[in-house]
């Protein structure tokens, strides 16, 4: 990359030139583009030992301005060696999400306008946006009319917000004015959810004051799905010990298998026992927008909230998690508290955000995705996951046919859980050699998997989700861990 004197000293005020903008904008647009066209460059898992980013850094800030082209240039070189590539077409780890060619756009745009959405009038455009984005969403799952959606910035705080509306939905206990602490007149609440849910849902307990105690982790099948007659005896428990149940979340697409909890079940028990009923469909919920998948969703229309994370499945830059209810009206009566200087003539006649979650500025997430959704059609984003589910049953037949590998759960998206389990190996052998593969396999830096256990199996987990993975890299990801296999066998 380019260097030039710096512009202005430091008894300069306002903002840099435009021209610094093109010129430099310039540069790092074809950086970009660079780096999106020509992965094999990097590797996927930063290679880089603790400390050693932070050692190149100085360790004061610059008390003169320096020239944006060499601040780009140390980009290159002193933070992308410490970048793990999310964007690689290898990237196959934890859930494997990329950005795209229209969302990375749209960030742009967003940080030149830097909106904050909390009011309608801080930008009308950026609250009736995510208005109409967010409904797009809710048409494109197959949700009918009449939920109410908004952008978070991740699902962690949409089930958080689901449970603070849940408890909101119990008047009686006055938590808003309230609190907790110190109330003997109150029961303890408890929240229901499967062996298999995200931590996102302990921590939303433990943040809301609910306690990690009263989180219930009722037992899976053998298919890592919610059994809903164990649901239903732990709310019977619950009940007759003088607990109160508040509410249950299903996943749809959980993190280690991405098995999916049978909600028309846990609905109806939720219904009869009046509780609020959660979807985290953070990654799963998404593939709904396939035609031939929509059933993934089945059920949730009786749910009380759903969230979906576009910034996981729907090439869509993190942050931009979807949040959806159908009772708008109890996150607002859990959080709206307008103090004068927010008052404006208009709020009866508007939505404004700030009133449904904790923050008040709000990032402008709704552009981003519009332009994604725009860019790409609601066939052409169906086609991409469809095929990604494609690439993934690909590489569980490959797995299948080798006699020393298995897969070892359903592969209903685009997930494979599968291990090296050569026969008359010692189960606690196999988990050691799992692991030492997994880590010689990203040592290679050119694909990147993570792991899991289950039933104390140490399972390795290939997920695809990257918009740039193509069939070869997939390949590539099967040879390197056949290869590495081979270095490891006992
Ligand atoms: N729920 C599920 C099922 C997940 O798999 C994850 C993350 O992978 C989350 C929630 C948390 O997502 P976020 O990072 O948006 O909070």
């Amino acid at each position: 990359m380019t260097s030039a004197p710096a512009l202005g000293s430091a008894s300069d005020v306002g903002d840099l030139p435009t021209s610094e903008l093109l010129t430099h904008g310039r540069t790092a647009l074809d950086w970009i583009a660079r780096y999106l066209d020509h992965p094999e460059r990097v590797s996927v898992l930063s290679q880089v030992v603790p400390g050693e980013i932070r050692q190149m850094l100085p360790v004061s800030p610059p008390e003169q301005p320096e020239p944006l082209g060499d601040i780009l240039r140390d980009f290159e070189t002193q933070i992308v060696p410490g970048i793990t590539h999310w964007n690689h077409p290898g990237f196959f780890g934890y859930f494997a999400t990329s950005s795209s060619v229209p969302g990375i756009l749209g960030e742009l745009l967003v940080a030149a306008l830097d909106v904050k959405a909390m009011l309608w009038r801080t930008s009308p455009a950026a609250t009736e946006l995510e208005q109409v984005t967010t409904d797009w969403l809710r048409q494109m799952l197959g949700l009918p009319g009449g939920w109410f959606g908004f952008l978070n910035d991740t699902a962690s705080i949409s089930s958080m917000l689901a449970l603070a509306a849940a408890r909101e939905a119990k008047p009686e206990l006055d938590i808003r004015a309230r609190g907790m602490a110190g109330r003997a007149d109150l029961p303890r609440l408890r929240v229901y959810t499967s062996r298999h849910a995200h931590s996102s849902i302990d921590k939303a307990a433990l943040a809301l004051g609910i306690g990690l105690e009263n989180v219930v982790h009722v037992d899976v099948d053998d298919e890592f799905r919610m059994r809903p007659d164990a649901l239903a005896a732990a709310i019977a428990d619950d009940s007759a010990n003088g607990f109160l149940p508040l509410a249950c979340v299903a996943t749809v697409g959980t993190t280690s298998t991405t098995s999916i909890d049978p909600v028309p079940a846990i609905a109806e028990i939720c219904r009869r026992e009046s509780i609020w009923l959660h979807v985290d469909g953070a990654y799963g919920g998404v593939a709904a927008i396939v035609p031939e998948m929509r059933h993934v969703l089945a059920g949730v229309d009786h749910a009380d909230s759903l969230v979906v994370n576009p910034h996981k499945w729907l090439f869509t830059p993190f942050d931009c998690s979807a949040f959806f209810t159908t009772k708008p009206h109890l996150l607002e009566q859990a959080f709206s508290l307008v103090h004068e200087y927010l008052v404006t003539p208009e709020r009866e006649s508007v939505v404004d955000f700030m009133n449904y979650g904790v923050q008040l500025g709000r990032r402008f997430r709704a552009l981003k995705l519009w332009m994604v959704i725009r860019g790409f059609g609601t066939a052409g984003l169906a086609a991409r996951i469809r095929a990604h589910c494609a690439l993934a049953r690909q590489f569980a037949d490959w797995v299948h046919a080798d006699p020393d590998w298995e897969v070892v759960a359903p592969v209903p998206f685009s997930l494979v859980c599968f291990r090296f389990a050569p026969s008359g190996i010692h189960e606690e052998v196999l988990n050691d050699l799992n692991a030492k593969i997994l880590e010689r396999v990203n040592a290679t830096g050119e694909v990147f998997l993570s792991h899991t256990k289950l039933d104390d199996r140490y399972v390795l987990r290939l997920a695809v989700g990257n918009i740039r993975t193509e069939e070869k890299h997939v390949r590539r990801a099967w040879e390197t861990l056949k290869e590495q296999s081979i270095t490891v066998s006992p």
